[in-house]
């Protein structure tokens, strides 16, 4: 019996695959010192060591930094991973940065425990305003992070009168893109010196992958996201990256659909007794409706939040109800997802606090998805029938 080959060579054809090959290979052999040392330095192509980077992860990072206008973006092992590449990437002990007051939960949680454990202080502004975020600067603040529509209430961030702020004060300006996504909006193109993403989110688009991106304006900045990524093992598998990427190539299909369908469940829901109000960034009644259409170009995409009458049991009756979507925390699936903020993301702020921002216990945040528009409206029918009757 011939011995079989632990490593194959791989022939190449005259033909090639029309999908991306999965490279789960942890590591690559050279041929010789020189050669590996000429992989090192960047001289001579190749991969070595799968934390350092893979093919599957490149391929991704590419397609993405096309979307955002971007390039050599860094793929993370999840949207969090790629906050953590910014804030703790390039920010030291003594630093300040300030953040959006409503930003995704995990990274309000870097804002208020992490950074300043590590000696890296923190301030809160709201970025409706920039002169919110101008009040909160300091001599020693690098950095202001925002995320352009806030979650849950959906408000518009300034982010050109932010922009110009940063610019003016020399302050890097970095911007999480997961709710508005390239489809609405290019940061870069408007002034962000830094732009990330929850990839698991819309652009991945099925719920089934955790991954973030992450890229900067300064080749520098992105280094040195890369070296501490690849240090703390930030890094992404290659199956993640294929799945993602699988994802990515209906992203604007799946987006048109969704916003198409948010738009449609905004104008229904704003119409029927018991929803109090409905928050659509492509509503005329929204709060921010005339930022949104300049910043969004009138791509307002696929999230909206409502809210009802009559409290908890309301909101019970109502999931209970709606039973053709998922009451599920995320957001940017095919299927539409409910959120209810009071329970899960907003819980540990006191019922003031949650006033406050105007989240009560009958709001709720929607990620529209893909379904059939009837379909959809069928069951949030149903659900508002069974509110109305708690
Ligand atoms: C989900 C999310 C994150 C975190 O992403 P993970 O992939 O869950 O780590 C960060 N920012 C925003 C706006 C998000 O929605």
């Amino acid at each position: 019996m011939k011995p079989t080959l632990v490593r194959p060579p791989l022939k190449d054809g005259v033909s090639s695959p029309v999908v991306t090959p999965i490279m789960p290979s942890v590591v690559h052999a050279s041929r010789d010192p020189d050669e590996l040392d000429a992989q090192y330095s960047g001289a001579a192509p190749g991969y070595v060591y799968n934390r350092e980077g893979h093919p599957n992860a490149d391929v991704l990072a590419t397609r993405i930094d096309a979307l955002e206008g971007a390039s050599g973006g860094i793929v993370t092992g999840s949207g969090m991973a790629a906050v953590a590449a910014v804030l703790l990437g390039l920010l030291k002990a003594g630093d300040h940065v300030v953040g959006a007051d409503q930003l995704y939960g995990r990274s309000l949680r870097m804002m208020s425990e992490d950074l300043p454990r590590l000696g890296i202080a923190t301030s809160l502004a709201d970025p409706t305003d920039a002169a919110h975020v101008a009040a909160a600067l300091r001599p020693e603040t690098r950095l202001v992070l925002i995320e352009l529509v806030s979650n849950p209430t959906l408000r518009l961030a300034d982010l050109d009168g932010i922009a110009a702020l940063c610019a003016e004060r020399g302050i890097l300006l970095a911007v999480d893109n997961t709710f508005t996504t390239p489809a609405s909006v290019r940061p870069f193109e408007r002034g962000a010196d830094i732009v990330l993403h929850s990839v698991t989110k819309l652009l991945a688009g099925h719920a089934d992958v955790t991954l973030g991106w992450v890229a900067a304006r300064d080749p520098d900045l992105a280094e040195r996201m890369r070296i501490f990524a690849v240090t703390l093992g930030l890094t992404a598998s290659p199956f993640d990256c294929w799945l993602a990427e699988r994802g990515l190539l209906t992203f604007d299909l799946r987006f048109e659909r969704a916003q198409a369908n948010a738009a449609r469940l905004a104008d229904h829901l704003a119409a029927q007794p018991g929803v109090r109000r409905v928050l659509y960034p492509g509503r005329g009644d929204h709060p921010d409706a005339a930022r949104a259409q300049g910043l969004l170009r009138g791509r307002p995409g696929n999230m909206l939040s409502f809210e009802l009458d009559g409290g908890r049991a309301a909101a019970n009756a109502f999931t209970r109800g709606a039973s053709g979507v998922a009451f599920a925390p995320t957001l940017g699936d095919v299927g539409t997802t409910l959120s209810h903020p009071a329970s899960s993301s907003h819980r540990a702020l006191t019922a003031e606090a949650r006033a406050a921002l105007g989240i009560s216990e009958g709001f709720f945040r929607v990620s529209v998805g893909l379904e059939d528009p009837d379909a959809l409206i069928a069951t949030f029918s149903e659900g508002l029938a069974a509110a109305r009757k708690a």
